[in-house]
């Protein structure tokens, strides 16, 4: 191309072509999607009374439809993760932040962890007995600190440092999970509503990024320093913006031996297989071949939400742009 005019034609031709790429890499897309689970286990749903079932529905349908309203808005994945699970941990329902239930020993000890899909960064804090929110606590490690995870009273400190509400012990004693850890002193098979509750959200939002967090007390009648799978990433939580993001419930030890949120992302670069096929091999064969009784949830970068559990119930529910919150308690 030796015509100086060709040239200048070309030239801008490429000009045009490659800014519309990238305005398009920076526009926001129509679509985003939000999943939030709170806790699997072995029970149904009328083993639930009507009335909690109903406090249940309306904390999700709460908590989902503040997640939606930030990613209507083109806010951020991250954003919605914690303002969903923040709703959660500050509601004695859940077995996370105010309601989490209570060690052998008769503290509250509690685990969260957050991950960001777009450069994987991830927080996550372990043991903490001070800090309101975990999952903030767990965001602010990702963002202010150079560590990923931090425990017991190191993390609670650097939360306070950090400028996040901080509270006395006494602020998580709820009288239903202080019978619970009795019922279990009496009983150590007993009831599995007892130890229900864990949060986790994940969610994918309209730049295409996805995120995940989780936020547990725990198991009833843990040993006190027992850390779950929830601060874990790759295990209680993964986000990766090429395959998906996850946010697990269920048996931590089980969930922490399989890697299984991290497990499901792999299995699907690696095998090229969609969501439900890897979510269906981690959580129904390789978790369950091993006695894990557990339960996830999932997005993957087109938007699909899937929901997968080995158990009889996960609390669970949804929101799309094309449809209402749907929530789901038992089977
Ligand atoms: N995975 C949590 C833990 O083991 C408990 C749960 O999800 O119910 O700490």
């Amino acid at each position: 191309m030796r015509n100086p005019i060709k040239l200048f034609w070309f030239a801008i031709f490429v000009l045009l072509i490659f800014s519309t790429c990238q305005n398009k890499a920076e526009q926001p897309r129509p679509g985003y999607a939000l999943v939030i689970h709170g806790g699997s286990g072995n029970f149904s749903v009328d083993d639930i009374s009507i009335e909690k079932q109903k406090a249940y529905r309306e904390k999700m349908k709460e908590a989902l439809l503040a997640g939606e309203e930030i990613l209507k808005e083109n806010g951020s994945c991250l954003d919605a993760v914690e303002a969903c699970i923040r709703i959660m941990e500050d509601s004695p329902l859940f077995n996370a932040g105010k309601g989490s239930v209570f060690t052998h020993e008769g503290t509250n000890e509690m685990d969260a962890s957050i991950m960001v899909g777009s450069d994987r960064k991830a927080g996550a804090v372990a043991g903490v007995k001070h800090v309101k929110n975990p999952i903030s606590a767990a965001r602010a490690v990702m963002e202010k600190s150079k560590h990923v995870m931090l425990s017991g009273s190191g993390a609670d400190f650097f939360a306070s440092e950090n400028g996040l509400d901080t509270v006395g012990t006494e602020y998580f004693y709820t009288e239903e999970r202080w019978q619970s850890l009795q019922n279990f002193l009496q009983n150590e098979k007993k009831k599995e509503l007892d130890k229900l509750g864990t949060v986790g959200c994940v969610a994918l939002d309209k730049m295409g990024n996805l995120a995940a967090g989780t936020s547990t007390g725990g198991m009833t009648n843990k040993m006190f320093g027992r850390i779950g799978d929830s601060p874990i990433v790759g295990c209680g939580s993964y986000a990766d913006n090429n395959t998906c993001g996850i946010s697990f419930t269920g048996h931590g030890e089980y969930i922490i031996r399989t890697v299984a949120a991290h497990d499901i992302a792999a299995t699907m670069g690696y095998k090229n297989v969609d969501l439900k096929t890897a979510m269906t091999d981690v959580i129904m064969i390789k978790l369950k071949s091993i006695g894990g009784d557990a339960g996830a949830i999932g997005i993957d970068k087109n938007g699909d939400i899937e929901m997968v559990f080995n158990t009889k119930g996960m609390f669970r529910g949804y929101v799309k742009p094309e449809s209402a919150p749907v929530i789901f308690i038992g089977e």
